[in-house]
């Protein structure tokens, strides 16, 4: 829609309470409506410097949740795109929500992947954020090509035995970002942890 005014530009109050959008990735969970199933915003900013973005490039999300990831991604610049890829047509229809009160155009598939990827704009940078499967990284290895990047990141047990194996594999980047926060206990502090999440970067 043209109505859409790009707020990193114009600074604009998206929440309408005080609050402006940050100009670097990682911003604040409560400008993505969620439903609990987000990239949490210090995973996020980290996910966002491993895909890299750079002029013109367009990205697929897949597992697109509140779409914080395609989001932030369009985001970083005016020539960047993004394919957000989500199973759940609620969710889905958050990300279009989502996408235009930050003043970002994505295009959203609903249904499963790796079957909606087929016919798609061919991507440069692929980000599996959920569905990850040994299925869907022979679909992207044999359909992607050479030269393009891939980030995945991975909160099971089993995607973490999943991602380790195609790391001895093919190689590449493999991450364990463990994070914690200070929260109450009892009348004092102690360190919260939140689920540690396995990050895969690698160059097909
Ligand atoms: N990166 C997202 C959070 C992802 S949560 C954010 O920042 O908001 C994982 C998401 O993957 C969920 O919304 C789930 O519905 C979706 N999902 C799981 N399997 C999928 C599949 N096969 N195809 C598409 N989406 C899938």
């Amino acid at each position: 829609p043209d109505d859409i005014q790009h707020p990193v530009l114009v600074g604009l109050d998206v929440r309408g309470d005080g609050q402006t959008l940050p100009f670097a990735s990682g911003r604040p969970d409560a400008f993505f409506g969620n439903d609990g199933q987000i990239t949490k915003s210090p995973i996020r900013a980290m996910t966002l410097s491993a895909l890299a973005p750079t002029f013109g490039e367009h990205l697929w999300d897949i597992g697109g949740g509140s779409g914080s990831i395609g989001i932030e991604w369009c985001l970083a610049d005016a020539s960047l795109s993004a394919t957000i890829f989500e199973i759940d047509r609620e969710r889905s229809k958050r990300i279009e929500t989502n996408a235009h009160s930050l003043g970002v155009s994505v295009n959203v598939v609903t249904g499963p992947a790796p079957e909606t990827l087929r016919d798609q704009r061919a991507p440069d940078v692929v980000f599996i954020g959920g569905g990850i499967s040994a299925q869907m990284l022979d679909w992207i290895w044999t359909n992607v090509s050479e030269g393009k990047r891939l980030v995945a990141n991975g909160v099971t047990l089993e995607a973490e035995a999943l991602l380790a194996a195609w790391h001895r594999e093919k190689g590449g980047k493999l991450l364990r970002i463990d994070l914690s926060e200070a929260a109450p206990l009892g009348s004092k502090r102690g360190w919260k942890a939140n689920y540690p999440i396995v990050q895969w970067s690698v160059t097909l």
